[in-house]
């Protein structure tokens, strides 16, 4: 167990406000861990646009007004984007949930912006749900995914005692191997046993740690490598890995907890913690976990980074229970497309997506401008549109 971790109500509450506190860090991080350039063009940027299926369509029509306005308020920013098909909808329609013609202009463009995919009554003959968001981070090598966790508001926590931004922590989780490196496996009809293979490599753990080790010199100086390793081979495998990179940033403290402990530690403190990082499974289940304590998965963006192209989806899936009905909190999806804009790293994007954080930061300090998964009365539309009026 960690012992003192840093508390982010001692150095977040003292900033002005949870946003500026949010972009001061934050601002092209995404892109910066790679790259310390902020990129000067004049080049439109290009956005590879796949809505998918259910709430996905919904919520990006809204993500998509929200650049239109941004980009007829700042002559600088011009975006194209281009729509393509993907996802359980395009399987029925074009008989592949992800088309070559879709990956091709995904590797094509500046950045991708993704909905949500999967439709429960559409699924491979072996009973697996479709999931080209996965293909595409396998196939992108987008190895990093980037979930970060901020409290807007008081009354969007189930715990008591936490005010906006007192919880403000990034999980970083690998994307590309763990647990889900056997998910294509076949297999045999009446097998009596079946296998998944937790799958580590030195490679890919270590970019994942470095990218962790980076995220936390912008952040509060601590990342929490969350594993198995007092069960597993490969988690102590993961740990020794971690331990190393560590020692190339002695300027950020590194803990180390087990991923049951930090389930437990993460509903009693989540103040404790900075940047987690953790194998692609744990990643999966604690970044919802960590959502439900901010106010769940309508508010829960993401990005999935690699060293040439990033994809930005909301964590949360295609919700059938309200597809359709246009209740979907877009807020997720909204703040998806302001870190793809600090991705981008021009000077423009910076300060769009800190217009987009600003703006969802007004309206979240309004108990009333909510949608019906935080309590209010709000359409999906209703809530865009707040967020567009305080643009
Ligand atoms: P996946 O396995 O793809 O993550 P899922 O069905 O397990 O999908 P979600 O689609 O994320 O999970 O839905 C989980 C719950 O959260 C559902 O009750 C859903 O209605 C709700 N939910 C998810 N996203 C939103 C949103 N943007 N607005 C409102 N409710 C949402």
């Amino acid at each position: 167990m960690p012992d003192a971790l840093p508390d982010s109500r001692a150095t977040g509450s003292q900033l002005p406000s949870p946003l500026r506190y949010d972009c001061a860090r934050h601002s092209g991080d995404h892109r910066r861990f790679l790259s310390d350039d902020v990129s000067h063009s004049s080049q439109p940027i290009r956005v590879a646009v796949l809505p998918g299926d259910g709430i996905g369509r919904e919520v990006m029509a809204e993500a998509i007004r929200v650049l239109h306005a941004l980009e007829a308020h700042w002559n600088e920013l011009r975006f194209e984007l281009h729509e393509h098909p993907c996802g359980a909808g395009a399987y029925l329609k074009l008989g592949d949930p992800l088309p070559a013609d879709t990956l091709a202009a995904c590797r094509e463009a500046d950045a991708i912006l993704l909905g949500a995919m999967g439709l429960p009554n559409v699924r491979w003959p072996d009973g697996r749900e479709m999931a080209p968001q996965l293909d595409l981070r396998e196939q992108l090598d987008l190895y990093c995914g980037l979930r970060p966790i901020y409290l807007y508001h008081a009354g969007d926590s189930p715990l008591k005692k936490y005010q906006a931004g007192e919880i403000d922590l990034l999980i970083v989780r690998e994307n590309t191997e763990g647990l889900f490196s056997s998910r294509l496996n076949q297999t045999a009809p009446g097998a009596s046993q079946v296998e998944d293979t937790l799958r580590i490599t030195r490679h890919a753990s270590e970019r994942l740690f470095r990218a962790g080790f980076e995220q936390a010199r912008r952040r509060r100086g601590r990342v929490t490598l969350v594993d198995k390793a007092n069960v597993l081979p490969s988690m102590v495998f993961f740990r020794a890995i971690f331990d190393e990179v560590a020692a190339e940033y002695p300027g950020v403290q590194a803990d180390k907890i087990y991923v049951d402990a930090a389930a437990l530690y993460l509903v009693q403190r989540p103040h404790s913690f900075d940047v987690l990082v953790t194998e692609n499974i744990f990643g999966d289940i604690l970044s919802d976990l960590a959502a439900g304590l901010v106010g769940g998965m309508g508010l829960a963006p993401s990005a999935d980074v690699g060293d040439r192209c990033a994809v930005f989806q909301p964590s949360h899936g295609t919700a059938p229970d309200i597809a359709g009905t246009g209740i979907a909190n877009p807020v997720a999806m909204i703040l998806s497309a302001a870190m793809m804009l600090e991705w981008l790293a021009r000077p423009e994007t910076i300060v769009a997506a800190a217009a987009i954080r600003n703006a969802v930061a007004d309206v979240l300090a309004d108990p009333a401008k909510r949608t019906p998964d935080l309590g209010g009365k709000l359409t999906t539309r209703q809530m865009a549109d707040a967020i567009l009026t305080q643009l």
